[in-house]
């Protein structure tokens, strides 16, 4: 190798080295981490795929393969589009290429789309006949669009910050647990399902500001995100355990306690269905026919007097709803409800039974606590029941009038964070998101996920 061609090799090395250098100076962008991400589903299935797309990015785009997480193009153009012929897109993510993470949008537009939507970070396609678009953005990213649509940016600040972890923390157990979608390749989906999310547009800037307030924090039991459900409104003056609700072991989720809650303001409902309608809604929800519905009637409830069993009787058979379906079936606010016709059914605030109970025996007048209490009626023992303070009882009647009358209280199911009464113990209270939180979970630990 004579001197000259040794000089160009030299220099060629330096130059390959330089840029392997540069490429790893700039890590976030030849390697995508992740862990960090979301990937939500925004149209799937056999019938709702998109055909064409088109998507812009002020900074171009960074293409990294999914699987491997690898950067593997740089486009320059502002705007890109598929169509059905570019089915060798699937796989790979287009990510704004915008330097400053909290910059990288991406305006898009389906053939499903009558306008542009914007997203936050990437586009990532898979193609089966059509277009699967999922958007790839962080978890926080993801929350900024969520917290908005769960409370109201006029509530008070610490309440916020607590709705932004409970989200946050929800979102990274669904993406850490459920496989609904993951079939379909992506964690969560955009609808009421999982939680709804409509991109940019569903952001405000004080919700957003809590979510910065706690950036990274989740809630976790033994060092894992927890099922961080919550509910609008509790209701009954208790929070329901994940047991009580949905029957669900305790040991699956044992920060899903019951806990007393003064806080959570009541909340009535009230509604009133015939018979034809309830009937419609089996055949449409749940794809059942008994007939004509002749009798409707309360058949379980649980320790709180929630209706757990709603059986109705129908000239072709009888159906009782489990627990789990009672709410979707007929579009009621909670399970916490009671049925009757002519109003003789009623919500009352129950008397508390006293923790001491005065009993006269043949040496005098005993306290005893109410709890070890047994009534002996001649023939069996019972244990006397407790009412809790606070609690309600709900009087049932049988409907047979061709129409059912329910009178309900609280709104959703009830376990977990109340809103409204994270929003009453910041702005009453002065109580902080961490003990808002640590209030309605049990035996939680607040860190950062990362
Ligand atoms: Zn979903």
């Amino acid at each position: 190798m004579n001197t000259s061609k040794r000089v160009l090799c030299i220099a060629l090395a330096l130059v390959l080295l330089a840029s392997v250098f540069a490429f790893a100076d700039n890590e976030e962008s030849d390697y995508l981490d992740k862990d960090n991400y979301i990937k939500l589903g925004l149209y799937y299935g056999t019938t709702n795929y998109a055909s064409s797309i088109t998507i812009n990015s002020d900074y171009g785009f960074n293409v990294y393969e999914e699987s491997s997480g690898v950067l593997v193009n740089h486009i320059d153009d502002t705007s890109i589009s598929f169509d059905l012929s570019d089915s060798d897109v699937s796989g790979y993510i287009y990510m704004s290429a915008a330097e400053d993470p909290d910059s990288r949008l991406i305006t898009m537009k389906t053939d499903r789309d009558s306008s542009f939507k914007t997203y936050r970070d990437g586009i990532y396609l898979i193609f089966r006949n059509g277009f699967r678009v999922i958007n790839y953005l962080t978890l926080e990213h993801y929350v900024w669009g969520i917290v908005n649509r769960e409370m109201s940016s006029r509530n008070p600040e610490e309440a916020l910050r607590a709705q932004a972890i409970a989200a946050r923390t929800y979102a990274l157990y669904i993406k850490n647990n459920s496989s609904s979608h993951s079939s379909m390749g992506f964690d969560l989906c955009s609808t009421t399902h999982c939680q709804v999310y409509g991109g940019v547009a569903s952001e405000n800037s004080v919700t957003t500001q809590a979510c910065k307030d706690t950036e990274g924090l989740i809630m976790t039991y033994d060092g894992e995100a927890i099922y961080a459900v919550f509910s609008a409104n509790s209701g009954g003056g208790y929070t329901m355990s994940v047991y009580d609700a949905w029957g669900i072991d305790m040991e699956k989720h044992p920060y899903l306690q019951s806990v007393e809650d003064p806080y959570t303001p009541e909340h009535r409902w009230e509604t009133t269905y015939l018979f034809s309608e309830l009937a419609d809604r089996l055949k449409t929800k749940l794809g059942l026919d008994i007939g004509d519905i002749v009798k409707v009637e309360v058949s379980d409830t649980n320790s709180f007097g929630a209706v757990t069993g709603l059986l109705l009787t129908g000239t072709n058979g009888q159906k009782r709803i489990p627990r789990s379906q009672i709410m979707s079936t007929f579009n009621l606010k909670s399970t916490f409800f009671c049925i009757g016709n002519d109003g003789y059914n009623e919500i009352t605030k129950a008397e508390a039974t006293p923790e001491y109970t005065y009993v006269l025996t043949t040496n005098g007048v005993q306290q005893v606590a109410s709890s070890l209490l047994y009534i002996y009626n001649g023939s069996t023992t019972s244990k006397m029941a407790i009412t809790k303070a606070n609690s309600y009882s709900m009087t049932n009647d049988v409907c047979t009038d061709g129409y059912c009358y329910m009178r309900g209280i609280g709104f959703g199911h009830g376990i977990g964070m109340s809103q409204n009464g994270a929003i009453t113990m910041a702005r009453d209270y002065g109580m902080t998101y961490d003990q808002i939180l640590n209030f309605y979970y049990t035996d939680i630990t607040i860190e950062n996920y990362r």
